[in-house]
C-alpha cells in the first residue's frame, strides 16, 4: 500500500480502536481500573454505556460523518458539515458531549454555525472529530486551519481547544506525510510557547474531557512509548474521558506506525460497516487533497 494511505488508514482505525477500547473505562480513574481489569487491554464493551464489544461512540461517529459531509460536497462545505451533525444528533447517538449537543441544537433551532466564545467550551469535543479536515486538507495548512476552526465554531469556541485542535491535527498530517515524533515535537513545542497550560514535563497526569488534559495524556503516551497498542493501551488506562484519549492517542499513533501495526485482534472486534466506511473515506478525502 502507499505508505501515505497506509498512515492516513492507520489514523483513522487508530481513532476508532482507541475509541473502542477506551469506552469501557470511561469515567473511572486508574485506581478502579486496575482494580476491575487489571491492565485493560482488550475490546470488551461494557462500561457506563454499556456497550456491545467493539462499539464506536461519539467520538468516531462524528468524525464519519463530519468525513461524509466532505466527501457528498466534493469539499468544503460548513452548511453541510453543520447539517450532517443535526443528522448524526437526530441518530440517537449512544453518547453525547454536552457542548457538542448544545452547540448543534443551537444550529437547528437558529441556523447559528459559529458559537460566541465562551469558557465552557474548552473541551475536546471539537478536537477529537477533527481527523477527516486533517486528511482531506492535506498539503494546505491555510485551509486545514481555516476548516478546523469552522468546524470546531459549531460547538466550541474556546482559546485553548482552538490551539489543542489545531496542534493535534497538525501532528497527524506530519505523522502522515512520513514526519516523526521530533516533528510532532517541534509542533508541542509551539503549543505551548503560546499556552504554557498544554506543558507536558512532568506529565500532569489528568485524563479529562478538558482540552488540556485530552492533550497532555495523548501527546505524552505518544512520545514515551514506542509501537501503537502500549500507547493506546496506556493512554486509556488513565481512565476519565478515556474513550476520547484513547482515540486520539491511537490517531496519533496510527499515522506514525501505519495501519498493520494496529492489533489484528482489536480490529476484528471494530463494526465491518465502521471499518468499511473509515476504508472508503481515507480513499475520497485523500483523492480530494490531492485536487485541493
Ligand atoms: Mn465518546
Ligand atoms: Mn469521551
Amino acid at each position: 500500500m502507499d505508505p501515505i494511505r497506509n498512515r492516513a488508514l492507520g489514523a483513522y482505525l487508530g481513532l476508532a480502536c482507541g475509541d473502542a477500547l477506551g469506552a469501557t473505562v470511561e469515567f473511572l480513574m486508574p485506581r478502579e481500573i486496575k482494580a476491575q481489569y487489571g491492565t485493560h487491554r482488550e475490546i470488551v464493551g461494557g462500561g457506563w454505556l454499556r456497550l456491545k464489544p467493539g462499539r464506536v461512540t461519539d467520538d468516531t461517529e462524528m468524525s464519519l460523518y463530519l468525513g461524509q459531509a466532505i466527501l457528498d460536497s466534493a469539499g468544503w462545505n460548513l452548511g453541510a458539515v453543520a447539517d450532517s451533525f443535526a443528522a448524526w444528533l437526530k441518530s440517537k447517538p449512544v453518547d453525547v458531549g454536552a457542548t457538542c449537543r448544545r452547540g448543534i441544537r443551537r444550529y437547528m433551532l437558529q441556523g447559528i454555525v459559529h458559537g460566541p466564545e465562551s469558557d465552557s467550551d474548552g473541551g475536546n469535543g471539537a478536537a477529537m472529530r477533527n481527523l477527516p479536515v486533517a486528511l482531506f486538507t492535506l498539503g494546505d495548512d491555510a485551509l486545514f486551519e481555516r476548516c478546523t476552526l469552522e468546524q470546531a465554531r459549531i460547538t466550541h469556541h474556546h482559546p485553548l481547544a482552538d490551539a489543542g485542535t489545531l496542534a493535534l491535527g497538525r501532528m497527524a498530517q506530519t505523522l502522515i506525510q512520513g514526519g516523526g515524533i521530533k516533528e510532532c515535537r517541534a509542533i508541542a513545542n509551539r503549543l505551548i510557547a503560546q499556552h504554557r497550560q498544554f506543558r507536558l514535563i512532568p506529565y500532569p497526569g489528568r485524563a479529562s474531557g478538558y482540552i488540556v488534559d485530552t492533550v497532555q495524556t495523548a501527546v505524552h503516551f505518544f512520545f514515551f512509548t514506542d509501537n501503537f497498542e502500549s500507547c493506546v493501551v496506556e493512554t486509556v488506562n488513565r481512565g476519565e474521558d478515556a474513550d476520547t484519549t484513547g482515540a486520539l492517542a491511537g490517531m496519533l499513533a496510527g499515522a506514525l506506525y501505519g495501519a498493520e501495526a494496529i492489533p489484528k485482534r482489536w480490529l476484528e472486534k471494530l463494526e465491518p460497516e465502521v471499518v468499511r466506511r473509515i476504508c472508503e473515506q481515507v480513499e475520497g478525502l485523500l483523492r480530494l487533497s490531492g485536487d485541493s
